[in-house]
């Protein structure tokens, strides 16, 4: 059978979706190669977040083209969603898979396969391009290709958004919000729990609104919450994240559950996007900075060892500069333990796109301010590392470190890197105490504690 090679950009949810599909080559016979140049098939699953991220994926696949033309080539996810049909001509391709479609690609495989071998006779170009909508399709990410000994797993629970921040493109590209049943994300962790996983993270583009158009409160308790208590009761599973959240879906029964759910990992991801209220009624956030320091605040209280990390976007149209010491004052009021800071670039399709020439923030400007937001995330997280050495951490560990493979890595609940030597088969998908010798630059270096 052939070999096939998908080449993921973007999110967890895009990794995910791979994984979902990969599982149905395999199931179907097919052999998944980590090479493209080996592989007869060659997808890949695109991401449209930036600009950018679409001429890697079309650079990519020009360099696959150029270097050998594997028997079926082709695109899925966000980039092909939004580009369709104008990709098979762009980019010759065989195939092109919106986000709704994922479990489509194999028969679509399989029959351009069956096209190519009887078109010997036949001159006309044969491609597939499918980027409907389907209803239901948030079903059908639900396999794992589980590695061995892989500890940790992602759990796709629902896809689409309804906010249209106007500088996104996923509400345009992942449809509306569509969540999954309980009783089959359920399922689906208790199967992971029973072949050795004891971390999840559920997936949604606002995960913690999950479920708010189709199933109702029970008890004062939103979709997500009910969803967070159920997957707590699965034996096995000892630690729960879930990424990526909306500020508006923080109500006090999630702030509440933190409480009482001990398996709820020490860690929120929390995207604040700008510390500035005119620019997040520009963004369209429904929030302005004072509620979000106020939620940071209640969420500390509620898991005071909890970590708090965000999303920032610097230069973002019509940002001035007393717009950013704004977001900067808010950094150094909450003191986050980490932070990804993106500088504004446009997107093409969102409403940011459209906004005036004149609001435009220079590329010199976002640069510096990219800089120095930078170096305070650095000033204020670093210390919070420093105060750990001498300390026990608990961590899961997740196999050999991806920089030296002769030492392991791990993770402690509050999303803290930690690398020490270790023993692979020992250790690996193990949950344990480690204690720390030295902290590096958001990494922390220690050794297993022994217990007698
Ligand atoms: S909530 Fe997130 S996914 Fe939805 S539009 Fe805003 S940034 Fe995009």
């Amino acid at each position: 059978m052939p070999l096939v090679h998908i080449k993921t950009y973007g999110c967890q949810m895009n990794e995910r979706d791979t994984e979902q599909v990969s599982q149905m080559f395999v199931e179907r016979g097919y052999t998944m190669t980590a090479r493209d140049e080996d592989a007869d098939v060659v997808l890949i699953n695109t991401c449209s977040v930036r600009d950018q991220a679409e001429q890697k994926a079309l650079g990519k696949m020009g360099m696959v083209r150029r270097r050998r033309t594997p028997l079926v080539t082709g695109f899925m996810g966000c980039m092909a969603q939004s580009r369709g049909s104008e990709l098979v001509s762009k980019a010759n391709v065989d195939l092109v898979v919106g986000t709704q479609k994922y479990h489509r690609v194999v028969d679509y495989v399989d029959e351009i396969i069956r096209a190519k071998e009887a078109k010997q006779m036949d001159d006309e170009r044969f491609s597939i391009v499918d980027v409907e909508e389907e209803v239901a399709s948030q079903n059908t990410i639900r396999d794992h290709t589980l590695k061995e000994k892989q500890a940790s797993a992602f759990v796709s629970i629902m896809q689409g958004c309804n906010m249209k921040c106007t500088f996104c493109i996923v509400p345009y590209t992942r449809g509306g919000e569509r969540g999954r049943p309980i009783a089959d994300i359920l399922e689906e962790v208790k199967r992971l729990a029973d072949r050795g996983v004891k971390e999840v993270t559920l997936l949604g583009q606002i995960v913690n609104l999950y479920g708010r158009h189709e199933f109702p409160a029970v008890d004062g308790k939103s979709p997500f919450v009910q969803l967070l208590e159920a997957v707590h009761e699965v034996p096995g599973i000892q630690r729960i994240r879930f990424t990526s959240p909306h500020p508006i879906g923080y109500k006090k029964d999630l702030i509440e559950a933190f409480t009482y759910l001990p398996k709820l990992a020490e860690h929120v991801h929390l995207p604040v996007q700008s510390g500035s209220d005119a620019i997040l009624k520009r963004m369209h956030r429904p929030y302005t900075a004072a509620k979000f320091t106020e939620l940071v605040q209640r969420i500390r209280e509620a898991r005071p060892d909890i970590a708090v990390t965000t999303d920032v976007i610097v230069g973002f149209p019509g940002e001035t500069e007393e717009n950013y010491l704004e977001t900067r004052q808010m950094f150094e009021n909450i003191g986050f333990d980490n932070a990804f800071v993106f500088r504004y670039s446009k997107r093409r399709g969102t409403p940011a796109a459209e906004m005036e020439e004149s609001t435009q923030v220079p590329e010199r400007v976002k640069e510096e301010r990219n800089q120095d937001l930078l170096g305070l995330v650095n000033r204020i997280a670093l210390p919070m590392y420093d105060a750990l050495v001498g300390k026990e951490v608990e961590i899961l560990c997740e196999g050999p470190s991806k920089t030296n493979d002769q030492r392991l890595t791990g993770r402690t609940g509050s999303n803290r890197i930690v690398v020490f030597d270790g023993n692979p088969e020992r250790h690996t998908g193990e949950i344990f105490k480690v204690r720390i010798a030295e902290a590096g630059h958001f990494t922390l270096f220690g050794d297993p504690v022994l217990h007698a």
